[in-house]
C-alpha cells in the first residue's frame, strides 16, 4: 500500500486517510462499551435496563455531535424506541445515506454481551471515526429495540421510510454478534441453506473468522467491504454473497435486522461472528463480557468503519491521495 501525503503547511494539515481514520478504533473502548451495556435489556424483563441502554446511546451520539432522535416500537402492547443518528454529508440534505444498524435489546435473563452489546459497541466505534472526519455522503446510525421479537424495531424502521427514502440509502451495515471466537476445530457450524450456494471455497471449520453475508446484485455494499478488507490487520472475514432465490427460504441466514432492508431492495450486509453456530453462549445466562475476544470485536468494528468510509466517501484533501 502506497501513501502519498503532501499538504503544503499552507494549506492545513492532510485530513486522514481510511487507515489513520479507522485507527481511533481501541479494543479498550469497544470492551468499555460492552460492559456498560452488558446486562439483561430484554423489553419484558428488564425494560428499565433497555431504557438505560437508549439513554447511554443517545448521550454517547450526542456528545459526539451526532443530530439524535428516537422512534417508538411498540410490541405485544410494549413500547421502547429505536435509537437514530446522523451526521449529514458534504453533498448536503439529499446526499445519499449509508446507514450502519445494529440491536441493543436482548432475550430475557440474557446479558447480552455478544448478542448484541457487541455489535452496539461497533456502532459506537463507528460513530467516533465518522465524528472526525468529513463524508461525502450522509451516515446514519441506528440502534434498534426488539429485534430479539421477530425484528420488530428495524421492521418499523423500514416502514417508516418513504419509497424515496428507500433509495437514499446507498447500503446498510448491520452488525449482530461480532465479538465471539473460538480456536478448536470442528468449532464453527454452518446453516442447511448455505449448502444450496455455490461456495468459492470450503469454509473453515475453526469459529475465528468474521462473516459477512451480501445478497447477489447489491453491488456497490459488497464491493466496499471487499476493498475495507485490507485495511484491517489480523481479521479473517469470510464474504458470502448469497442468490435472491434464498430470500424466500433462508431462516437462520436471514434472522437479524438486514432481513427487513433485504426484503424492501435497500442493499445490506450482515456481518456476525454467525450466533449459535459458533457460541455456546448464545441467548444463555453466560453470554458474559468475559466469553469475548475484544480485539477481535475492535477489528470487525473497524472493517466496519472502513467500509462506511468507503461507501460513504470520506472527504480527502486534493494533495492527500491515499492511492492504496
Ligand atoms: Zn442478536
Amino acid at each position: 500500500m502506497v501513501w502519498l501525503a503532501a499538504c503544503a503547511p499552507s494549506v492545513g494539515p492532510c485530513r486522514p486517510s481510511i487507515h489513520d481514520a479507522i485507527a481511533r478504533v481501541q479494543s479498550r473502548e469497544v470492551a468499555m462499551d460492552v460492559r456498560a451495556l452488558e446486562g439483561d435489556r430484554s423489553p419484558t424483563t428488564n425494560p428499565l435496563r433497555l431504557e438505560y441502554a437508549k439513554v447511554f446511546l443517545q448521550r454517547s451520539l450526542l456528545q459526539l455531535g451526532f443530530a439524535v432522535e428516537t422512534q417508538p416500537v411498540t410490541v405485544h402492547g410494549s413500547t421502547s424506541h429505536n435509537v437514530i443518528a446522523e451526521r449529514v454529508g458534504t453533498l448536503g440534505p439529499r446526499a445519499p445515506v449509508v446507514l450502519v444498524g445494529a440491536h441493543y435489546d436482548t432475550v430475557s435473563f440474557s446479558p447480552g454481551a455478544d448478542d448484541n452489546a457487541s455489535g452496539v459497541a461497533g456502532l459506537l466505534a463507528v460513530a467516533r471515526v465518522v465524528a472526525a472526519v468529513r463524508t461525502r455522503a450522509t451516515v446514519r446510525l441506528v440502534a434498534f429495540t426488539e429485534e430479539e421479537r421477530d425484528l420488530g424495531g428495524s421492521r418499523v424502521y423500514v416502514a417508516s421510510l418513504s419509497r424515496e427514502e428507500r433509495a437514499r440509502i446507498r447500503g446498510a451495515i448491520v452488525m449482530d454478534m461480532i465479538g465471539y471466537t473460538r480456536r478448536d476445530e470442528g468449532s464453527q457450524r454452518y446453516p442447511r441453506e448455505l449448502s444450496l450456494v455455490d461456495l468459492p471455497h470450503e469454509l473453515p471449520r475453526t469459529g475465528a473468522f468474521l462473516a459477512a453475508f451480501s445478497l447477489l446484485g447489491e453491488g456497490p455494499v459488497h464491493r466496499a467491504l471487499l476493498d475495507a478488507r485490507p485495511y484491517v490487520r489480523g481479521l479473517h472475514v469470510e464474504t458470502l454473497v448469497l442468490p435472491r432465490f434464498l430470500l424466500g427460504i433462508m431462516s437462520d441466514l436471514s434472522r437479524s435486522d438486514h432481513a427487513p432492508f433485504w426484503l424492501a431492495g435497500i442493499p445490506a450486509v450482515s456481518l456476525t461472528d454467525t450466533a449459535d453456530f459458533r457460541s455456546p453462549h448464545y441467548h444463555r445466562g453466560t453470554d458474559r463480557s468475559a466469553t469475548l475476544d475484544v480485539h477481535f470485536a475492535a477489528r470487525s468494528a473497524r472493517l466496519a468503519a472502513a467500509t462506511v468510509l468507503l461507501l460513504a466517501e470520506l472527504e480527502q484533501d486534493g494533495r492527500c491521495v491515499d492511492r492504496g
